[in-house]
């Protein structure tokens, strides 16, 4: 059977190049970089040349780049970084709605150690106004987060202006530009971010490792306390592996995103298109223009979304259903939800994230199977033949 990957937002697999290249680190290169004789000496070039590489990616100094275990890890360290570092000045934190629950929930946590929370709304297409947020600062705000591009809906947020207010305002503002590396360009000055999160696995590298831009003067509290690695900002032997390749990957990057994303979008074009004409009560969730080239979200109404992706996976097609992280539960999305959509849509809602292995042939395998499929769910569903 065909096997179709449509959930790069979740997931990405390893880049063809990086294992040939990081073969040489699982022997010869194993020494541990702070040591002082050749095997720590052999490998430290290679540590500081990935810090230059990923730093290269977002624009930034490699001073100001943190190897992190991943996304989540960078969400937290900046958060509750910056939170604790900050306490004594105020206790209030603005974030939104439709945030990673790496943000969400950490700021949860915050909560329950008495600092207090705004959750701000966004509209229906997940946009947040930057007025909002101006209106949202007090005496006690300390730290903006707002996501860069919603792993969801793909919908990419306003941070530059949001970033321009709490400049104005003197509040450190955070964000998750997870989803947004790769898929969008990125230079953290510009966009007026003080602290910024990416995750490894979601731009064709290894699971496990990630960074946090920190902005060159920011001193926040570390998370993890030991040796002095990470200039002291997140202790432990690093992650060789993860860290190389991590470079590795934004190296690539460099030299492919600008055409792999013009390819991808014209698949997704053609996938939308080819669904809208042969499906009809269709939506498509999120911003229709501000968004990354690669994400769809639509909702097919009458039909259980967790259905239709089991049916899927039957015809070997891997999507997801709101979040791959709430998958499991058979909660709407927070995000739709969010995003005021009504809940028997957000019920409905598949997630289909393309990425560079995707193929014209897997487009026409899609348009073969999904509406095949959702006409099958439709006929079972009393709600659409009552209509
Ligand atoms: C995947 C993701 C994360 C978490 O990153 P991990 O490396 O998996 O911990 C955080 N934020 C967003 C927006 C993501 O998509």
């Amino acid at each position: 059977m065909r096997r179709v990957y449509f959930d790069h937002n979740a997931t990405t697999p390893i880049h063809p190049d990086i294992p040939v290249f990081v073969k040489p680190f699982f022997r010869e290169l194993f020494g541990n970089p702070s040591s002082l004789h050749w095997a720590g000496r052999d490998v430290r070039p290679y540590v500081d040349e990935a810090r230059e590489q990923v730093a290269a990616m977002i624009k930034a100094n490699s001073g100001e780049i943190v190897f992190t275990a991943g996304g989540t890890e960078a969400d937290n360290q900046a958060i509750k970084g910056a939170a604790y570092a900050l306490s004594g000045k105020g206790r209030h934190i603005i974030t939104t709605k439709v945030e990673h629950p790496a943000v969400l929930n950490t700021c949860r946590y915050l909560e329950s150690k008495g600092f207090s929370v705004t959750y701000l709304d966004v509209n229906r297409n997940g946009l947040v106004d930057p007025d909002d947020v101006r209106r949202a600062i007090t005496r006690e705000t300390v730290l903006i987060s707002v996501m860069y591009a919603n792993n969801e809906t793909g919908t990419v947020l306003p941070i530059k202006e949001i970033g321009g207010v709490a400049r104005e305002a003197g509040v450190l503002f955070h964000s998750d530009m997870v989803q947004a590396m790769g898929k969008i360009d990125i230079d953290v000055r510009e966009l007026n971010v003080d602290l910024g999160s990416f995750s490894g696995h979601k731009v064709y590298a290894p699971k496990g490792i990630g960074i946090l831009y920190v902005r060159e003067g920011l001193e926040i509290d570390s998370l993890i306390h030991g040796g002095h690695q990470e200039m002291g900002r997140r202790a432990g032997t690093e992650n060789i592996i993860g860290m190389v390749t991590f470079g590795k990957a934004c190296e690539i990057m460099m030299s492919e995103m600008a055409e792999e994303n013009e390819r991808i979008e014209f698949l997704r074009t053609r996938l939308l298109s080819g669904l809208e004409e042969k499906i009809d009560d269709l939506h498509l969730n999120g911003d229709p223009e501000r968004r990354l080239p690669n994400t769809l979200n639509i909702s097919f109404e009458f039909v259980e979304s967790e259905s239709l992706l089991i049916s899927l996976d039957f015809a070997g097609i891997a999507v997801s259903a709101g979040s791959a992280c709430s998958s499991g539960s058979t909660e709407p999305s927070h995000v739709l939800l969010g995003m005021g959509i009504p809940p028997e849509i957000c019920q409905s809602a598949l997630r289909i994230s393309l990425g560079r292995e995707n193929t014209e042939e897997d487009i026409d395998y899609a348009l073969d199977i999904i509406p095949d499929v959702v006409g099958r769910l439709r006929e079972m569903s009393p709600f659409y033949k009552r209509r």
